[in-house]
């Protein structure tokens, strides 16, 4: 841990920052695989440096380069082909639209990827739902559909909205930002003098801290957003939360505000709970991964991963010196089958590689799945080492 720095905070802007977690040499887009070896190894890196106000509790990334994002390619990370996250949306949209009394209304949404939560909006009776996402320039999508369903393949700005609108959403943009608290005010000016709800959603950092689950820090994500951090946020741009909650098992974090006079110096009391939790996990995650490397160093046969998502190329490319015994990563899914994962340059097989491989180590990125895995190796033969990729 490094000592307070005279790094200025991107919510309150005090100069209390206090190193808790770094990683170098991430991927920039982790989820995204590469045609071969030299491209994956090439791929664009960077550096995660999570900072904590020890002011408002609010955690990001002070090495951060909004410019890097800016370059990347795009990437898929679309969650609706999950029948979990289906009817975590479904129930979300019905909640809004009779919550905030928005059927026969016209709502907006700030970052609304393929639409696919404006579609449920019009399903619930809103008279018309548009979206603005610059990713979708050019693209069409299928929940576009209905007339009364449009995308805006733009950055969101106060200056370009044509009509009075009745609820904004944000859902999973926050986190992305390196100046969160430019668009949360220019929402404000938009909405002016008129009552008008707004929904934020973004990963709960709160949940991440408490579980220890290092490789959610991912670089895509310039912010980790606690309640107390998001309260603060809402307040000072003028905004009342009605509610601050978490949703699908905790993982997320939903707020509903409303407008109201902006308290330009508010902070959360709940910040100092933040910062107690924050330096835990910084401790934790430091201590895991020494573990890990300490672990695979001592592996004297090849050690496979099961799993080529964020976490385990996150996993992969934080071990170092330590990956040099990974072989390869192991996958169902046919279409990341002879690519490779970003910066360590793994290729990804598919399960009947296995045989031919002869891991002494199957390293399994997501427990949910370990008994399955486990029992798939084992009728193959092989009696490598299990271990499940913790935090
Ligand atoms: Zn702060």
């Amino acid at each position: 841990m490094s000592a307070a720095a005279a790094i200025a905070c991107p919510l309150c802007a005090a100069q209390k920052a206090q190193g808790i977690f770094r990683l170098e040499s991430v991927p920039v887009i982790c989820n995204q695989l590469w045609p071969d070896r030299a491209a994956a190894r090439a791929a664009p890196a960077g550096t995660v440096d999570l900072q904590l106000c020890t002011g408002c509790g609010f955690i990001w990334n002070s090495a951060f380069e909004p410019a890097r994002m800016a370059y990347a390619p795009g990437y898929e990370n679309a969650l609706h082909f999950s029948p979990r996250f289906q009817a975590f949306a479904a129930e979300l949209a019905a909640g809004l639209v009779a919550r905030h009394g928005l059927a026969g209304k016209h709502v907006i949404e700030i970052g609304c990827g393929d639409g696919y939560m404006l579609d449920l909006l019009a399903q619930n009776g809103v008279a018309s739902a548009t979206g603005f996402d610059p990713s979708m320039a050019g693209a069409s999508s299928p929940f576009t559909a209905r007339d009364n369903v449009e995308i805006v393949g733009e950055y969101f700005r106060s200056g370009q909205l044509d009509r009075p609108f009745d609820a904004i959403l944000c859902r999973h943009v926050l986190e992305h930002l390196d100046d969160p608290l430019a668009l949360l005010s220019d929402i404000r000016r938009a909405i002016g003098s008129r009552d008008v709800p707004v929904y934020f959603e973004v990963p709960n950092a709160g949940w991440m801290l408490e579980t220890v689950s290092m490789w959610d820090v991912i670089y895509e994500h310039v912010g980790y957003w606690s309640a107390p951090a998001l309260t603060a946020l809402f307040r000072r741009a003028g905004f009342d939360p009605v509610s601050v909650g978490t949703g699908y098992g905790g993982q997320f974090l939903m707020a509903e505000a409303v407008p109201a006079r902006p308290q330009p110096d508010y902070l959360d009391p709940g910040a100092a709970q933040i910062c107690a939790s924050a330096r835990a996990f910084g401790q934790a995650a430091d201590a895991e991964l020494q573990r890990w490397r300490s672990a695979l160093q001592g592996c004297s046969g090849s050690i496979v991963i099961w799993g080529a998502g964020s976490k385990g190329i996150t996993f992969a490319n934080a071990l170092g010196e330590a990956a040099r015994g990974l072989a390869a990563f192991v996958d169902l899914n046919p279409r990341k089958h002879q690519r490779f994962a970003p910066g360590v340059a793994l290729p990804v097989v598919a399960p009947e590689e296995l045989a031919s491989l002869r891991p002494a180590m199957v390293l399994i990125a997501n427990a949910l799945y370990e008994d399955e895995i486990i029992a798939q190796v084992q009728a193959a033969g092989l009696r490598p080492e299990f271990a499940v990729i913790a935090g």
